[in-house]
């Protein structure tokens, strides 16, 4: 494994946000758009391995992974190094002007790791959302068909077709209207939350969905289904046994594409390279990006060879889309995540996280569910005693105390009562327990 130059300890040395970083703060009040939060105002000197360290020499827990994307850790050494080299040679031509290999590679790649060994095809763009975006246009264009499903709790991004696509109002999509048409939202398996049980969840879940995708859309008139196999800003939610492989079935049978949003929970993230793959469930279109590329933004869309065809030539791409920073930054990533065995210790930080969480489950009942897969894992705060009412005020006292202990902590979830962890997958055991300890005193605390 890659060895980080930051020191893999925390360390607080001012009290938090430290003077350097309130300064930075002030001047940022009166230059960016309030509309852009922070989830800590932080301000970052360096990162690498499990720390961030900020401005004020404070050095940071890291459970966020600047959401899911630093998979392989911050500045590895050698995603800086391949990413670096391609900088002094040239920094962009535009694939659709001068084409370059890293790009080639990079398909080469998504075509080869992403589930199913048929034929694929791959295109690259900038951001999780214009993947999404242009899945669905992929799919429209080769079934001739115009209807989008999506599922509650779902979030797919902030361009207007994905705000449509999400399911959170606040603040996603609030006095953002009018949402793209032809989008219809259907029941998610959420065992936390599901009626009957969590057992009968999936099953229960999927028929309905079903149902109404054949009586309120007609299966014939949907171009495409998608969904995250583990719901990431929705709050960590893994679907109900069976939920999935229904829906998948049920798109196959009808000609309906399948889209799986590996935006958030691709590149090792769940244990496995992809969330699909803890069920053997093969999506037809793939979205990635977050983890692709070490933090360089880029993303994907990879499927089928006759669906990515079918589309005219020229209706695709972009002109960042696989920016050849960007692409060698993946090459290297991917290279670090299979070199590393990143997925296995992915499925290891979520064992350690999982026995630690439930404990805490036992002795606090308003953590009401503890759930995840891999290094997702996530918590689910309610007012305890068997009320599930979202407990929203338990939730953010335990970040805030988090955050000034130096621990980086995101929060989730339709109904804001979710703390999610995200570690980067490089990161040391000891982190991990400092880190929960922390979570565990602010439980004790409140
Ligand atoms: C983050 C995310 C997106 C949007 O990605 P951006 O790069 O922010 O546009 C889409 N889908 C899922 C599942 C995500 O987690």
């Amino acid at each position: 494994m890659a060895t980080s130059e930051v020191a893999q300890a925390r360390r607080i040395v001012t009290e938090i946000p430290g003077p350097q970083s309130r300064a930075l703060q002030e001047r940022r009040l009166s230059a960016v758009a309030k509309g852009v939060g922070s989830a800590m105002p932080i301000y970052v000197r360096r990162a690498g391995g499990g720390i961030v360290e900020d401005v004020d020499g404070n050095a940071l827990i890291d459970f966020g992974s600047g959401i899911a994307v630093t998979n392989v850790g911050n500045a590895d050494p050698r995603v800086v190094e391949r990413a670096s080299e391609q900088l002094s040679r040239f920094t962009h031509t535009c694939f659709m002007v001068n084409p370059y290999d890293s790009y080639v590679e990079v398909c080469e790649a998504l075509n080869r790791l992403t589930p199913g060994d048929h034929e694929k095809r791959s295109v690259l763009l900038n951001s999780g959302a214009e993947a999404v975006e242009n899945a669905v246009k992929i799919a429209r264009s080769a079934t001739g068909r115009q209807a989008v499903v999506a599922f509650d709790h779902a979030y797919h991004g902030r361009t207007n077709l994905t705000m449509a696509l999400t399911a959170k109002n606040m603040p996603y999509k609030e006095g953002f209207g009018p949402f793209a048409g032809e989008v219809y939202r259907m029941p998610m398996a959420y065992p936390y939350r599901w009626a009957t049980g969590p057992e009968n969840c999936g099953t229960e879940a999927a028929a309905q969905a079903i149902e109404q995708i054949t009586k309120q859309v007609g299966a014939h008139n949907v171009a495409a289904v998608v969904i995250e196999p583990v719901q990431g800003e929705g709050g960590f939610i893994v679907p109900g046994e069976g939920f999935l492989p229904a829906i998948a079935e049920f798109c196959r049978a009808n000609g309906i594409v399948f889209i799986a949003d590996e935006v958030q929970t691709g590149f090792a993230r769940t244990g496995r390279m992809f969330a699909c793959d803890h069920e053997g469930v093969v999506p037809d279109l793939i979205t990635t990006a977050k983890g692709i590329a070490g933090g360089l933004p880029l993303a994907a869309v990879t499927g089928r060879a006759e669906l990515m065809d079918a589309v005219h030539g020229g209706g695709l791409g972009g002109t960042y889309g696989g920016n050849p920073a960007a692409c060698a930054a993946a090459l290297a990533t991917i290279e670090a995540i299979e070199a590393d065995g990143l997925a296995e210790r992915a499925a290891a930080i979520g064992e350690r996280m999982l026995g630690r969480l439930r404990a805490l489950a036992a002795k606090h009942d308003i953590i009401g569910d503890v759930r995840g897969r891999g290094a997702m894992i996530a918590i689910e705060l309610v007012q305890g005693g068997g009320d599930k009412t979202p407990n929203t005020e338990a939730m953010a006292e335990v970040v805030k105390y988090c955050h000034a202990q130096g621990l980086i902590l995101l929060t989730a979830g339709t109904y804001g009562n979710v703390i999610r962890m995200l570690p980067p997958l490089v990161i040391g055991d000891d982190l991990i327990d400092e880190g929960l300890s922390i979570l565990e005193e602010a439980f004790a605390r409140l």
